[in-house]
This record gives C-alpha cells, structure tokens and sequence, in this order.
C-alpha cells in the first residue's frame, strides 16, 4: 500500500519533502540505530523545519545532508572539477 499522501506531519515522513525519512523511531526501532546518529544534519535543514514538526518530525537523509531543500531531484551535485 503506497498511495501518494499529501504534505501531512507524519512521524515518518520528511517535513522538508515529504518523502520518508527512514526514523528508526518512527519505525519502532531504538533510536541509535537511525542513520542520523551516523549523519550530521545540517542546521539550515533543522531551520527549515516548520516550528510544530520541530523535534516532532525527523528529516530525510537527503534534506538534512543539503545545505537548504532546493526543488531539485538532486541537491548534493559535486562542484564541476577542473581537468
Ligand atoms: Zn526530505
């Protein structure tokens, strides 16, 4: 069951995005097992998120790795690199 929901504060989906954000504990697993332990969120990512969700709702790996949620499918392109 996959239905595309709208923009809802879910527990386990990403406020920025809305895709899921793979929580553990959304997923009733220990928190120290969620990949946030491992990866550093950046602070303009926890600043996008709506003051309600704040501490409610966890980003997605892809939000919280980008410097701000762009409109992009891809937001973390490396720079062009000189040849
Ligand atoms: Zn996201």
């Amino acid at each position: 069951m996959s239905t595309e929901n709208p923009p809802s504060p879910s527990p386990s989906c990403c406020p920025l995005c809305g895709r899921a954000n793979q929580c553990a504990m959304a997923a009733g697993r220990p928190p120290e097992s969620c990949w946030c332990m491992t990866t550093p969120i950046t602070p303009a990512a926890l600043a996008a998120v709506p003051e309600a969700q704040r501490g409610q709702v966890c980003v997605c790996a892809a939000c919280g790795a980008a410097p701000a949620p762009a409109h992009q499918p891809f937001a973390h392109r490396p720079p062009p690199a000189p040849i």
